[in-house]
């Protein structure tokens, strides 16, 4: 297991799911923690007691008071930015405002949250976005604003990369498939039709996800940068 011990470390979007993986994972492996969430006060209070790490509350689509909490965590070593949200539907019948608030999220959000996490960042330090296999494959309707959104952290990705690289920042993303969570429950009602896109027919659990951040932020780490890590059984193949 790395060991992250004297590693100051911020996962956004650190309440539930893949992200609270993010945070036992980094947390068990000795790591001053702090991750933020929106909505869930409870089970970020939970976390954080479980864990030692610290819960800050800041929306990801407040602009300014997410680059003030990154500013706030001072020179980072790791970023994890993980917050996102998932709308999904006929595009000619959703909300326009709920789409917007998805690329403020999913999209607006890491740009900002990476860029000021550099700004402070010790060299050598590890940027790690949350992106998705949706960001290289569709192969059902109802998810270009979703897709547009983790496309986006591609490109975001590479160039960044370029950016910081010459102080041995690393800035990836991990595209997970289908991860058991709140937002994609393994026994959800499209559960059967997202097996039939993978060679490995099951959900991934959170801390599968996890494992694979942790190996990009350790040591072993340090040459991966500008890439997208997909961790999805297949669902891309
Ligand atoms: P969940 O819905 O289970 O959890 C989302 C987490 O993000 C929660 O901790 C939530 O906090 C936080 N969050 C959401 N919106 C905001 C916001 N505006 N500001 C701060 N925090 C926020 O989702 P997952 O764990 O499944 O997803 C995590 C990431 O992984 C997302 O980026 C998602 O797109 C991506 N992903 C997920 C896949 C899956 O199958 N599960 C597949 C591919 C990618 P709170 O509840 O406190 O608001």
């Amino acid at each position: 297991m790395s060991n992250f011990t004297s590693s100051n470390i911020l996962v956004l979007g650190g309440s539930r799911g893949i992200g609270a993986a993010m945070v036992r994972r980094f947390a068990s492996g000795g790591g001053k923690v702090a991750f933020t969430y929106a909505g869930s006060r409870e089970a970020a209070e939970a976390l954080a007691s479980e864990t030692g790490a610290a819960a800050e509350r800041v929306d990801s689509a407040d602009r300014d008071a997410l680059i003030a909490a990154v500013a706030g965590r001072g020179a980072l070593d790791i970023i994890v930015i993980n917050a996102g949200t998932l709308v999904m539907g006929d595009p000619l019948t959703l909300d326009a405002d709920d789409i917007d608030r998805m690329i403020d999220i999913n999209v607006r959000a890491p740009y900002h949250a990476a860029v000021e996490a550099a700004r402070h960042m010790n060299d050598n330090g590890r940027i790690i976005v949350i992106g998705s296999v949706n960001g290289d494959r569709m192969p059902f309707a109802g998810g270009a604003a979703y897709a547009l959104t983790k496309s986006a952290v591609q490109g975001m990705v590479r160039g960044l990369a370029r950016d910081f690289g010459d102080r041995g920042i690393t800035v990836n993303s991990i595209q997970p498939g289908p991860t058991d969570s709140d937002m994609n429950p393994a026994d959800g009602p499209m559960a059967d039709t997202m097996h039939g896109f993978m060679a490995i027919k099951r959900h991934a659990r959170a801390d599968e996800i996890a494992e694979l951040a942790a190996y990009i932020a350790g040591p072993h780490g340090a040459m991966i940068t500008g890439t997208m890590q997909t961790i999805d059984g297949g669902f891309g193949a």
